[in-house]
């Protein structure tokens, strides 16, 4: 029963727009996204491999570096699998499942732009997945949502007309996402064969009618996006 974690790294970083272009490895309080969410993986308990999505051959030598030094402080190593993102998030997973070992029986799909995520916590979504065959992070919506029809992007200060939505049924998915992998690609392929946009796994697992367990951990685990989330990853992040 082989877990393997997909740690997706093969975005542009595009709405970063910084001096650092790759938010993954932005310096962070002497350490980075990427590297954490690698050591969080590494030091979990049943997760035995990870299939690093990467951008291009310039920041895979630069993930290197990052393996390498998470390696060499701990005591347990991963031999991971390189395999090159595709256009859209979607592709990326795509890639990765269709290079992961034929022996692997569940995958922890993880945004590395998510570096809060805790090792306690992936051992939490092992005992789930392998009773259930899939579990997501997530947390209910807390703030107060509208739906915006016909907002004017060339003047955002324009009066619209604003509908309210019942926020007790909506949640907000994070990563990882975990599932059976051969759920996974029945999503993947329908979703191909539909020509639909995903943009997250639990999106496949839809299209194919499988129940999803919800998972919410006690501590903030944000998507660093852009610049502007800069500080907020500092203050969450210890220094080193
Ligand atoms: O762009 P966004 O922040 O939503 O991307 C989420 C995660 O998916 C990031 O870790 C990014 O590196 C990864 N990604 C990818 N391949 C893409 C687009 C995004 O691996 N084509």
């Amino acid at each position: 029963m082989i877990h393997l974690a997909v740690l997706l790294a093969g975005g542009t970083g595009s709405r970063m727009n910084h001096p650092h272009k790759d938010k993954l490895l932005n310096p962070i309080n002497g350490t980075n996204a990427f590297r954490l969410s690698y050591q969080a993986f590494l030091n979990s308990r049943k997760v035995e491999n990870a299939i690093i999505v990467y951008r291009d051959s310039q920041q895979k030598e630069m993930l290197s570096v990052e393996i390498e030094l998470v390696h060499k402080q701990n005591s347990r190593t991963f031999l991971p699998i390189w395999v090159k993102g595709g256009v859209e998030r979607k592709d990326s997973v795509s890639n990765a499942l269709i290079n992961c070992p034929a022996n692997c029986e569940f995958v922890y799909v993880h945004d590395c732009a998510r570096p809060m995520i805790q090792s306690n916590t992936i051992d939490q979504l092992e005992q789930i997945v392998s009773k259930v065959g899939a579990v997501a992070i997530a947390r209910p919506v807390s703030d107060t949502i509208k739906k915006i029809s016909h907002l004017n992007p060339k003047n955002t200060e324009a009066p619209c007309k604003t509908e309210s939505i019942d926020r007790s049924s909506l949640w907000i998915m994070e990563t990882p996402q975990v599932s059976r992998k051969d759920w996974l690609l029945e999503g993947i392929q329908l979703a191909s064969k539909k020509k639909l946009q995903v943009t997250d796994e639990v999106s496949l697992l839809e299209l194919i009618g499988k129940k999803v367990s919800l998972l919410t951990p006690s501590y903030p685990n944000p998507k660093l996006t852009s610049v502007a989330d800069l500080p907020y990853f500092k203050f969450l992040i210890p220094q080193k």
